[in-house]
């Protein structure tokens, strides 16, 4: 059966790659049409690994809402960027280990609201918002949001695999913060993005630019500018498999290993 003879959710355009859908292909899911295909096919060639990538980003998401959840004490989550539901996500890691966790996932592409509801039916902690992350001020007034954060307790703020789809002219460290002033000490912002520390990452942001329209790979400095006077939890900003691995690692880090970096960082 054709793509486009697949009942398409109400407000999906299947004649344009998604980046949640293009996301969704590199993690082996099925929630993608020939399009997002297509996009992945021309970045494949370019760096073979991507979905090894995309492992890492959800390895350190699971990680790091262990860390959250269990050393910081955080209960509620605003998952910002979140993509469509997949293996383990935010809520289910966080409730594994507080089941009275509660998780507002934000994302601006309708796809992510048709799958995430019916998964989310059984969960009154948990719910899914379509709204643009770049609209801090429309994003922390919506009555879901508030409904599931309580903005006088700490929060986990987390924009994992994100902000490299924000173009500099969208000031990424200018949203960020937006969302950090609004919660109070003690709160958190975990953060993952596209880092240029290899030598294919130029040509990468080409082909992303070109074909997805966003996808920016920036240096560990920029990187570090997003959590401005946030103070750094331990180890900092580092590659992904590097933050709080599982077992220790023994060998220099492949391409893929550095393609992209993260951290989480305690407001004051
Ligand atoms: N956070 C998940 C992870 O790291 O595994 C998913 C990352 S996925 C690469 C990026 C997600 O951000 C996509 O689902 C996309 O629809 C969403 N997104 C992109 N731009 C956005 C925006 N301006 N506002 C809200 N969501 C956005």
């Amino acid at each position: 059966m054709a793509d486009q003879d697949r009942a398409a959710p109400t407000g999906i355009d299947v004649t344009k790659p998604s980046i949640a859908r293009a996301y969704d292909v590199v993690l082996g899911g099925k929630d993608n049409f020939e399009i997002d295909r297509a996009v992945v096919g021309e970045m494949l060639k370019i760096v073979p690994q991507l979905p090894e990538v995309a492992a890492y980003n959800r390895q350190i998401l699971k990680r790091g809402v262990r860390f959250l959840v269990e050393e910081a004490g955080i209960r509620q989550f605003m998952d910002l960027g979140s993509g469509l539901p997949t293996q383990e996500n935010t809520h289910q890691i966080a409730q594994a280990s507080a089941p009275e966790s509660r998780v507002v996932y934000v994302d601006n592409d309708p796809i992510v609201l048709a799958h995430g509801r019916a998964i989310l039916a059984e969960n009154d902690n948990t719910s899914v918002v379509t709204a643009d992350l770049r609209d801090p001020e429309t994003v922390l007034a919506n009555a879901e949001v508030n409904r599931l954060i309580d903005f006088s307790q700490p929060v986990g703020v987390l924009l994992v695999g994100i902000l490299h789809h924000l173009h500099d002219g969208e000031d990424p460290q200018g949203v960020a913060k937006a969302y950090m002033d609004a919660v109070p000490s003690g709160s958190y912002l975990f953060m993952t993005s596209f880092c240029a520390s290899f030598p294919e990452a130029a040509a990468l942001e080409e082909t992303y630019l070109s074909v997805l329209g966003t996808g920016r790979f920036r240096s560990l400095e920029e990187l570090q500018g997003f959590f401005g006077d946030l103070e750094m939890v331990p180890p900092g900003l580092v590659s992904l498999p590097e933050w709080r691995p599982d077992e220790p690692i023994v060998e220099e880090l492949t391409v893929a290993e550095r393609l992209m970096a993260g951290g989480i960082a305690r407001k004051r």
